[in-house]
């Protein structure tokens, strides 16, 4: 199978200048604004946080009752 290096993976729009950006950059090559990168961790992090709250709180519960 051929590697084609022009291969299309989409394009998403600068939100800086308006420009067409190739999905696979990280970065604007026309103003150079930086895209944020998505993350599982970050995104899931607040969420363990709340279950191990949870946790947390249903061990303690015993000890008020
Ligand atoms: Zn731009």
């Amino acid at each position: 199978m051929k590697i084609d290096s022009s291969h299309d993976f989409g394009t998403r729009e600068c939100p800086s200048c308006g420009v067409r950006v190739p999905a696979n950059e990280n970065r604007c090559p026309i103003c150079h604004y930086p895209f944020p990168v998505k993350s599982t961790l970050s995104r899931s992090a607040p969420l363990i946080a709340l279950v191990l709250l949870l946790i947390f709180l249903a061990l303690l519960l015993p000890l008020f009752l």
